[in-house]
């Protein structure tokens, strides 16, 4: 089976299994275990940020990140296809108490001009907003990369609002690796932001949220009460650590697999492409041929290649667990799987 179907499908490696298996540990609900020390360090250094906390998930995150920066009965803006408004259960409204003004914007991206339209004049009946949450990639939009001036330009509207702003970067590192520009520069902008490490990093679980000491310290209290506190996490955190030691620059190789595999997709007739490949996220759509998403997944699946249907579209995502090969043979299986399709 060919799974393009996330990169959080990747499997540990043998080598990070490794690291994970010798890893020192200790008590990490109470600050005592070095290897998720060790890893804090390494990811605040890398955001640039004074602290930083390990989180089971990156959903977990975004929870905190929200509960941490809002008061019931204030408002959140957030692209009307983020991450945390589409996949996180409602949390933000359950949790935090909080509405989501949707933003608009191609791709996943807002403008400042977009932001300054949603923040509302003071008054006593508008939920007044706290929070401009950013996802970078933006994963529905299609893994695309925030554009740092357009970024420093929305968090410049945010803040002189007073709205602290948060970084969902479960992608961040794809867009450093395509762009060249560092972590801390992307990070700078934001008040909190975190990364992912399931996804293309490949490591089996963990996310680490980093922000300023007063922010840190009031999420680990959120951490603590959502059952987010942890004991012998050193041996997830291992595979972390592994993780940014090892499957970074490499993540050019998923960019690039991408790149080939939309190049194919786009000349099987039937197949319309969603838009330019910035990272390792591939969105297009079979109905002009008539093929409904949920068809073309299960036939594919059948021929050997898993994809998502999402929607109208099919996402497919590249990753670790999946080479130059792969992508050329998922290429003729659904040239295969549209022909015969097209042909019913
Ligand atoms: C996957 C993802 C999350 C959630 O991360 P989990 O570790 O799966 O909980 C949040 N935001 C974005 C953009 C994601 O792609």
């Amino acid at each position: 089976m060919i799974n393009l179907y996330s990169d959080t499908s990747t499997r540990p490696t043998a080598a990070m299994r490794e690291a994970m298996a010798s890893a020192e540990v200790g008590d990490e609900q109470k600050g005592q275990d070095p290897t998720v020390n060790r890893l804090l360090g390494m990811v605040a250094d890398l955001l640039g940020k004074e602290a930083a906390l390990f989180l089971p998930s990156g959903t977990m995150c975004n929870l905190i990140g929200v509960k941490t920066h809002t008061q019931p009965g204030e408002a959140i803006l957030a692209h009307r296809q983020g991450h945390v408004l589409r996949s996180e259960t409602g949390g933000a409204a359950l949790v935090s108490g909080v509405i989501v003004d949707q933003l608009p914007g191609k791709r996943g991206l807002f403008t400042a001009q977009d932001v300054r339209a949603a923040i509302p004049s003071p008054s006593p009946y508008v939920a007044q907003p706290s929070l401009l949450c950013v996802e970078q990639t933006h994963n529905f939009g299609g893994g695309t990369v925030w554009p740092l001036a357009q970024l420093q330009a929305v968090s410049d509207v945010a803040r002189e609002h007073g709205l602290a702003v948060h970084m969902d970067g479960a992608r961040l590192m794809n867009a450093v690796v395509a762009t060249g520009i560092a972590a801390h520069e992307y990070a700078k902008p934001c008040d909190s932001v975190w990364i992912d490490f399931t996804k293309g990093l490949g490591a089996p679980l963990g996310a680490v949220l980093a922000g300023s000491t007063s922010f840190i310290q009031k999420a680990r209290r959120y951490k603590h009460l959502f059952g987010g506190a942890l004991r012998q996490a050193g041996i997830v955190a291992a595979g972390c650590i592994y993780a940014l030691e090892h499957h970074i620059e490499r993540l050019q190789d998923d960019h690039n697999n991408a790149k080939l595999l939309a190049e194919g997709l786009s000349s099987i007739p039937g197949i319309k492409m969603d838009g330019p490949i910035d990272t390792n996220i591939v969105f297009f759509d079979t109905t002009a041929a008539g093929v409904p998403p949920n068809h073309f997944v299960s036939a594919i699946k059948q021929a050997g290649v898993e994809m998502g249907a999402m929607g109208k579209r099919i996402r497919a995502v590249t990753h670790l667990d999946v080479n130059r090969q792969d992508v050329e043979q998922a290429i003729d299986i659904v040239n295969q799987v549209m022909a015969n399709l097209s042909k019913q």
